[in-house]
């Protein structure tokens, strides 16, 4: 059922020409990419950190701890696991993270260290691109509810909606004024909070078969 209309849903953020992606800057909260089932410290052998929080280091040797692959993204992101995801806390979380684990601050470290933090750094980037476009968020959270959608699927997509999206991008093109930029501008953000709102729904409703992407058009 989350599968092929799924698909062309999310698809759909892919071709909106607005800019709401691209303008984010970077952040984080401090996270917990704490070992999950071997709390020992790699370097002084205590008990470690805890499962969850924020504990990156060793509360004794304050030694940094590598990565919990386990964990996925809506966790590690401090991010509820819906569709709907506050890009503002995203931010403050990955600027959060980013100044806990940036490798730049362990360059003075052991080299262990130094390898878990470049370790650190790439899943944390990899977590906030993914959650912050609404179509690699989707698709990621279809993945952990099982769903895995092959690269290069082509799913039929609503020929009326297709038309809309090139009609909006013609007029983009020829768009001369500021005001009409506005103008264009402000469709496309209402168009994205009620394809972003049926998604939504569509997630917690556990199916996308019966949304209606023109429903509210
Ligand atoms: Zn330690």
């Amino acid at each position: 059922m989350w599968g092929g209309r799924t698909g062309a849903l999310l698809r759909v953020w892919g071709l909106w020409p607005a800019g709401v992606r691209g303008r984010r800057p970077l952040g984080c909260n401090a996270a917990s990419l704490a070992g999950n089932n071997s709390p020992q410290c790699w370097n002084c052998g205590g008990p470690g950190v805890p499962k969850r929080g924020d504990g990156f280091f060793c509360p004794q040797c304050r030694a940094l701890q590598p990565p919990d692959l386990t964990r996925d993204y809506f966790s590690l992101m401090d991010c509820n696991r819906a569709f709907a995801v506050d890009t503002a806390k995203l931010q403050n979380r990955y600027q959060q993270l980013q100044r806990l684990v940036h490798p730049d601050f362990f360059s003075q470290r052991s080299q262990t260290e130094k390898d878990f933090s470049e370790k650190h750094a790439t899943l944390v980037n990899d977590a906030y691109k993914t959650l912050l476009a609404p179509l690699s968020r989707g698709l990621y959270l279809l993945k952990l509810h099982g769903v895995e959608i092959a690269e290069g699927t082509d799913y039929a997509m609503d020929q009326q909606f297709l038309m809309e999206i090139m009609e909006i991008n013609e007029k983009l093109a020829e768009a001369q004024s500021e005001a009409a930029m506005k103008e264009i501008e402000s469709i496309v953000r209402a168009k994205q909070k009620e394809l972003s709102d049926n998604v939504s729904k569509a997630f917690e409703q556990g199916s996308l078969v019966d949304v209606d992407l023109r429903s509210h058009v």
